[in-house]
């Protein structure tokens, strides 16, 4: 299901370019417009959820495919020795601005801790 209102679920479309690195049948991946890190990817389920509160089990396996994706994404940016992190806000308080989930792939320099 899309939200035809959704920013994200307009990327996954291809109504509003994005700069893809990774497309299947259930996920879309794409650079950040705004990079926090020389590596800032999101990945997304192309199905509409929109936040983690909205998540039920039959979303496992979906979730986990984001999480394999994001292994291979960092494999595939040379970012497994030095380190990476996954990230996903929940909510306007964890600053959530885009009511889609999506998993921050962040990677290419320190990380601080904790985050702000
Ligand atoms: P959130 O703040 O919801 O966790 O993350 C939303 C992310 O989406 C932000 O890092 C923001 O830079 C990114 N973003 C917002 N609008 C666009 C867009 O139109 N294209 C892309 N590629 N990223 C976007
Ligand atoms: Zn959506």
């Amino acid at each position: 299901m899309s939200d035809p209102s959704c920013l994200f679920c307009r990327i996954a479309a291809h109504d509003i370019p994005a700069d893809i690195v990774h497309e299947d049948q259930r996920l879309v991946a794409f650079h950040d417009i705004r990079p926090q890190a020389p590596t800032h990817v999101l990945i997304i389920p192309r199905d509409h959820i929109a936040t983690l509160n909205d998540l039920e089990p039959a979303h496992r396996e979906v979730v986990g495919e984001m999480h394999l994706l994001a292994r291979e994404l960092a494999r595939a940016e040379g970012l497994e020795e030095a380190g990476w992190r996954l990230v996903m806000n929940c909510g306007a308080a964890a600053g959530q601005t885009v009511f889609h989930i999506h998993l921050h792939l962040l990677g290419g320099r320190t990380l601080g801790w904790p985050p702000g």
